[in-house]
């Protein structure tokens, strides 16, 4: 793409063209940093939150039962974490067991009045806790600010309103809490994932241990202290932190009556064949390799916006990302020099800084699992183009957002969940050859349609196996709307009357 400069004098000059990209290399578009300055207090070493309280983990054997959670930014260590062992968990799951008859007893009324507490309680501390998730995770802080943080408080604000309407959620039925609820995040959206899972568990009257990723700590921990501050009562809320064998002993926990998982699809394999022979209830919310599907006739300006949100905001660590681009043949050379010169734009870096459209890598291992996807894409074949103009900072984990055509339906790159900020762009000459292309999936998460046809969009969106499908948009959530995937992206639903069925019996 190219920019029309303005014309000089009487206009009856011919307009010049400017090449962006090379305009932005002579530093038309370059920003004068902005970074955010809260700095919220962040304790050395953190225990466990119990009966509502914060307690040391024990210790198993010989290790260490603290971990060190890392800003990705910059690799310096931000605190310690507790490491829960199973005794940890037995402890936390006896302390929510305890508190679930109060609890479930309360009226609905009741306990949307703490759960509005919280709500507000979050929005008050919600530049804090936005910096927290930035710091902790390496999101971009517009992203914390603008998109993680409301939404988080604003699933509370919805589940509130639900807490003492059960009945008419659920007309016909008697809804009454399934017990203690074992949930288990993963990094991506830490506090974000965290009200999804608290907020419909506390409406229905259940008790819950959570546990965070081991990336992704401190906002969950920040978040129990907003459960002592505004007097939530003990054991309603448990937070243990700590890796997989954490989850683990959650997972297979006795006193546990529902799990509630959102991670990988193979870590949500292991969960569901844990608890096929158990009484547990399960809902899985696991990963995707969502189709964004451009038409000939759609506004392609605002499609190649919604393409870049929906893969390369939030480093691509979007389990509904639009990976996998498809586009109409006849437009194909267009939308890649569109994406091209839209990608060329972006921002890479200091996630503290609101100018950064994409921050760091969550961790060296996802660094490296991106990595060898990358690889990948050029052994097999694929071209790679590698269009970004940031330079990248020295030391934390960085990956330019890039793109790949050339791309078979074979290839690896356009198949597996690569969870960074790469997009395979494929071909398809005619609507039903796009939709069997991008059903032609393991995964069914998400998918995105953009066309000018109203007719083709409810035709297209109906035969998509997809959970979520956005229209002329992507990556919109809001909690009125539920959740969830077909095929290997999981089963059950989060947010809207949908979500609060897989927390009543
Ligand atoms: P992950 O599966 O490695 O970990 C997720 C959580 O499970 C972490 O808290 C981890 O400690 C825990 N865990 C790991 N092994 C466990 C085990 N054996 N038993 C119990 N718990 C265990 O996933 P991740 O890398 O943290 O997150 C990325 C994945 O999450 C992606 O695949 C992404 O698509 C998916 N995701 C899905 C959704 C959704 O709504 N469908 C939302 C966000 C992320």
């Amino acid at each position: 793409m190219s920019i029309v400069s303005k014309p000089s004098g009487s206009g009856i000059e011919a307009p010049k063209r400017l090449d962006l990209r090379a305009a932005i290399g002579g530093g038309i578009f370059e920003y004068a940093p902005a970074p955010e300055s809260v700095r919220p207090e962040i304790a050395d070493k953190y225990g466990l939150f119990i009966g509502g309280e914060f307690i040391e983990p024990t210790s198993i054997g010989s290790s260490s039962s603290h971990f060190a959670t890392i800003n990705p930014a910059t690799e310096d260590t931000l605190a310690m974490v507790g490491e829960a062992s199973a005794a940890d968990v037995d402890r936390a799951v006896q302390a929510a067991r305890d508190a679930l008859p109060a609890w479930a007893g309360l009226s609905g009324k009741d306990r949307g009045k703490y759960m509005y507490r919280i709500a507000r309680r979050m929005q008050e501390r919600a530049r804090e806790l936005a910096v927290l998730e930035t710091l902790d995770g390496g999101k971009p802080i517009k992203e914390s600010r603008d998109v993680d943080v409301p939404l988080a408080a604003a699933h509370f604000f919805y589940h509130a309103g639900w807490a003492d309407k059960l009945r008419y959620a659920l007309p016909g039925r008697d809804p009454q809490p399934v017990g203690v609820c074992g949930q288990i995040i993963p990094w991506n959206f830490p506090l974000m994932m965290l009200s999804w899972k608290i907020a419909p568990a506390l409406a229905c009257g259940n008790t819950v241990v959570l546990k965070p990723a081991e990336t992704t700590s401190l906002t969950a921990l920040r978040f129990a202290q907003i459960c002592q501050e505004v007097g939530l009562p003990k054991g309603v809320v448990n937070i243990v932190t700590g890796a997989g064998e954490t989850g683990k002993a959650i997972v297979e926990h006795d006193g546990i009556d529902k799990i509630a998982f959102t991670g990988s699809t193979a870590v949500g394999k292991a969960i569901a064949q844990a608890v096929a022979s158990t009484k547990k209830k399960l809902t899985l919310e696991l990963g995707g390799k969502s189709a964004n599907i451009i038409f000939e006739d759609a506004s392609l300006d605002q499609a190649i916006e919604g393409i870049i949100e929906g893969i390369y905001f939030n480093q691509g660590h979007v389990c509904c990302a639009g990976s996998r681009l498809f586009v109409q043949e006849s437009i194909l050379d267009r939308v890649i020099d569109k994406l091209s010169d839209r990608m060329s734009t972006l921002r890479v870096g200091d996630p503290m800084d609101k100018n950064t459209d994409v921050g760091a890598i969550n961790s060296k291992e996802q660094l490296g699992t991106i990595e060898r996807f990358l690889a990948t894409g050029e052994d097999e074949g694929a071209t790679k183009h590698d269009v970004c103009q940031s330079t990248l900072p020295e030391k934390g984990y960085w990956c330019k957002p890039c793109f790949y055509t050339g791309v078979q339906p074979s290839h690896t790159i356009a198949r597996e969940e690569i969870f960074g900020p790469v997009l395979a762009v494929l071909s398809f000459r005619t609507p039903g050859e796009a939709i069997s292309r991008a059903n032609n999936s393991p995964y069914g998460l998400a998918a995105g349609v953009w066309t000018d046809k109203g007719s083709k969009i409810f035709d297209v969106a109906k035969k998509l196996d997809a959970g979520i499908i956005w229209l002329n948009t992507y990556n919109k959530f809001d909690p009125t709307s539920p959740f969830g995937g077909y095929k290997e992206s999981g089963f059950g639903r989060e947010g809207g009357r949908h979500g609060l069925m897989a927390y009543c019996k």
